[in-house]
Parts: structure tokens; sequence; C-alpha cells
């Protein structure tokens, strides 16, 4: 496994970087051995780093694999928090449900815009009193736009930017692929720390995985890349295929047979709209009070499945 430095951080990340999502309840839904022990097969393989979220709901795997192997990876979470009360219970949250003593990352979800980062300065400023303290060790932001990367780029106290990034360009907001390319490079040369997620499209991509791959590994300002991996043998593969794309022959016919990811409306559904307000891709919609999934532009993220009050929307 190779290992990067994350920006100016000080942080040794492995480039292969365990994406929790997947695995918890907005996705797989994976019993808690089961879940733990995916992570727990990355971290003896050598990932250390894992990505997770307050609305992932993944914390308990995440603690249940540190508690079985000992070892204790990098991890890096973030919330939606705008003020520093909401900050504050989104950071406890973290580490008394990993049972860790300090984060290495704590991040601003999905910021849309420099007025949305505005907006969450005094979520950041408690971030940045706790990074003083010792108990998170770098700061930054999540992102599907590139006019985020930019304005975070210009921010000194932003270490780290976790950005949607992916051969097609599928899920980024406000822009082309080749203009987030660029703007990611700016942040690198800066100093950012820089993880890309989505490099599969959230599932869209996996009918092309070699070539989503192989342009994500070729990106030299991505110091780590985050990947969900929903299974042990998924996690095999992706480290072996880290370590060395060339083996991707071995791993064909696997590929081909997996089954295609969607997002489902359950019967249930009662057209209340939240979802569709929750998304920022903009896939869903109301017709005549029905919710329409436009597939082209779902990100397979799961987030809106996180707002539904009934239960009704589910990755699988
Ligand atoms: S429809 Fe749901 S799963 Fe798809 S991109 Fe929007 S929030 Fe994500
Ligand atoms: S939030 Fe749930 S109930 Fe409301 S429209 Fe979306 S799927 Fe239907």
């Amino acid at each position: 496994m190779e290992y990067k430095l994350l920006g100016k951080t000080g942080i040794k990340v492995s480039r292969l970087c365990f994406g929790a999502l997947v695995i918890g309840p907005l996705q797989r839904n994976l019993s808690l051995e089961e879940g733990a022990a995916v992570i727990e097969e990355a971290l003896r393989l050598g990932v250390n780093f894992i990505d997770t979220a307050d609305l992932y709901d993944t914390y308990s795997y995440i603690r249940r694999a540190i508690e079985r192997t000992g070892i204790r990876p990098v991890i890096s979470s973030k919330c939606y928090a705008y003020t520093r009360e909401d900050a504050k219970s989104c950071l406890d949250r973290a580490l008394s449900e990993t049972g860790i003593d300090y984060i290495d990352l704590f991040l601003m979800h999905e910021q849309e815009s420099e007025h949305t980062i505005r907006g969450h300065w005094e979520a950041f400023e408690y971030y940045l009193e706790q990074k003083q303290a010792g108990i998170i060790k770098s700061v930054g932001i999540s992102t599907h736009h590139i006019a985020v990367v930019k304005a975070a780029t210009a921010i000194p106290e932003v270490d780290v930017i976790h950005p949607i990034v992916n051969k097609r360009g599928l899920g980024i907001c406000d822009g082309t692929v080749d203009e987030m390319l660029e703007a990611i490079k700016k942040a690198h040369e800066a100093g950012k720390g820089i993880y890309g997620m989505k490099v599969f499209g959230g599932g869209n991509l996996l009918g092309d995985f070699e070539d989503a791959l192989r342009f994500a590994l070729g990106i030299p300002w991505l110091d780590s890349i985050a990947v969900g991996m929903q299974s042990i043998e998924e996690v095999r593969m992706n480290v072996a295929l880290f370590d060395d794309i060339e083996a991707i022959g071995q791993y064909r016919s696997r590929l081909t047979e997996r089954p295609k990811k969607a997002l489902h409306a359950d019967f249930w559904c009662e057209g209340c709209g939240k979802c569709a307000r929750r998304c920022q891709q903009k896939a869903l919609s109301l017709v005549e009070g029905k919710l329409r999934i436009d597939h082209e532009k779902c990100v397979l993220c799961g987030y809106c499945s996180a707002s539904c009050p009934v239960f009704a929307l589910k990755v699988y």
C-alpha cells in the first residue's frame, strides 16, 4: 500500500481510503459484526484511513473494528453544523461513538458555495478551537462544487479538501471534470490535503470500473481516494488494484457480474418532497404528487434516504 502525506497536515494516509457510507444504514445496512469485519480486513491489509460522517451512522462499526484489531486508523468525519452548540454535539458524538479521544480530520459536510462556508463559520471556529486543544488534528470541507474548492483554497485555516471527482464528472454541480481537476491542482499546490470521493460516480461508473480507477489513480493531486467497500472481497480487490492496477485482469469477469446499484423509492412514499429538497444533484422531483428519480443525475450517495420521514428511499 502506498502512503502519502495529506497536504501539510503531517498525517500520513494510505492512497486507498475506506469509504464507510456504503456499509451503513443509508446503503447496505450490514450488521455490526459484518460491517466491522469489512473494515477490519481493510485495516489488516494496510488501509489506514477511514472516511465517515455524522450522517452515515457508521461510528459503531469503526469502534468495533478498532477494538478487534487494535489498529487505530486515521479517521475523518464531517457534519452539517452551523452553530457552535451543534458542532460540539457532532464532535462529541464522533469521539464517544468511535471510542477515540481525538479525531484526525473534521470537515464541514457538503459545502455548496463560499456563502455556505461563511454560514457555517461559527461551527468552523469551534473546530479550530478544538484543533488548538488537540482534539481535532486538522479541519476542512467536503464538496461537490468547484467554486467551493476554489474558495477553500483561499482560506488559510482549511487544511483538507474532500472533493467529488470522477472521469465523467458525475455529481460535479457547477462545471466540468477538467475545471474540477484544475481547482484541485491549485488547492494541492497551495498545500491543502486532498482526498477524492465518488471516483466511481457512487456506483454509476462500475460498468466502466477499470477506466474510472485508472483515471482516479492517475490524478497526482489526490493524496488519497475514498472508495466505498461493502464486502471483504471488495476490500481485497481494491487493495490489490491500488497496489498494482495491472492486476485488473484477474478481476474482470467478477467485475462484470456485479449488480448495478440504483436508488429505489418504496410504495409507501407519501410525496412530501423532503428528499427532493435535500438532493444537491437535483435528481429528485415531484410530478403530480409522485416522486420521480432521474437516475442519470443520481450519484447514489443515499443522503436523501436520511431525510425521508417514512424510510421510503434506499440505495441497493
Ligand atoms: S437522489 Fe438521493 S442518492 Fe441520488 S444524488 Fe440525490 S441525494 Fe444522493
Ligand atoms: S421524503 Fe420520503 S415520503 Fe417524502 S417524497 Fe421523498 S421518498 Fe417520498
